[in-house]
């Protein structure tokens, strides 16, 4: 496991925002930032899942955060385009961006994989980060330094049968992250990309429905990494991709 110990409030004044901030992965990333000093913006698709993760934040002592209820699916360039813009009235800049919202689509063999499922999956897990990320590179570059944070997937890494358009779309997601890191490297902006490894969540239990979930480490256990890679004092690595759980 990454071992970091970060200073109490390391991220004061910071502004990050948290794609997937409702559940998972996502929800715990968004809790640990506001527990440390960031005013988080929680981007989600459920508003209620992101209404609980605010009550939460706050009732930790955290910064109010914001809260941006949007579908992936269906967002376009302009609803990026929007957001940034409220982002700089706001605050003037953006500090950290967390791209994790994802979705699995139909796991099964190549040959049955449905156009429909293709769309969806790259929609959600590639073309929104590409839409979003080039929206929000003018907030990103305002700020003294800022990190975005992609994620990965083992299945991103090496193909394997039967992962299809999600695994397509990890890999995707690593040439993006790759592609921004040689074009911005040594500007104030860094983007790496996470591989969480396999974590308790509704998506894992959905890939592997039959599996026991006790070996597992929850979202809380793997959130060193997340948290090392907001740290500007610390953290100056660009184009890499860590694993939350080496082996
Ligand atoms: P979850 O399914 O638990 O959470 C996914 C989050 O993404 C939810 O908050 C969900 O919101 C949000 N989301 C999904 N679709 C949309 C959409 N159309 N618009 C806006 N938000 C959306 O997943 P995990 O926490 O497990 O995964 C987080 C990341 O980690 C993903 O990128 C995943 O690929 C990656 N990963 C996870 C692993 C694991 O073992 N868990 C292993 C390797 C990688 P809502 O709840 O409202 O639908």
């Amino acid at each position: 496991m990454h071992t970091y110990t970060p200073l109490k409030r390391y991220l004061d004044k910071k502004t990050i925002l948290v794609t997937g901030a409702g559940d998972g992965i996502g929800k715990q990333a968004a809790l640990h930032y506001g527990q440390y000093g960031a005013t988080v913006i929680l981007l989600g698709k459920t508003v209620s899942k992101l209404e609980s993760v605010y009550d939460e934040i706050i009732n930790n002592g955290g910064n109010e955060p914001a809260i941006v209820p949007l579908d992936l699916k269906g967002a376009s360039a302009k609803h990026y385009r929007d957001m940034a813009s409220t982002i700089n009235d706001q605050f003037g800049y953006l500090d950290g961006l967390l791209h994790n919202a994802s979705v699995l689509g139909h796991l099964g063999p190549f040959a049955h994989i449905s156009e429909e499922d293709w769309q969806d999956v790259f929609q959600v897990n590639v073309t929104s980060q590409f839409l979003m990320t080039q929206a929000l590179l003018p907030v990103l570059k305002k700020a003294p330094h800022s990190s975005v944070i992609f994620t990965t997937s083992s299945v991103g890494l090496k193909g394997r049968a039967y992962w299809g358009p999600y695994s397509i779309s990890k890999f995707a997601t690593q040439g993006m992250m790759q592609i921004l890191a040689d074009e911005y490297d040594n500007s104030n902006i860094r983007f790496n990309c996470i591989n969480p490894g396999g974590t308790k969540t509704a998506m894992r239990a959905k890939a592997f429905p039959a599996e026991s979930s006790d070996h597992l480490k929850t979202p809380k256990e793997i959130m060193s990494l997340y948290l090392y890679l907001m740290d500007q004092e610390k953290s100056t690595e660009n184009g890499q991709t860590f694993e939350a759980q080496p082996k």
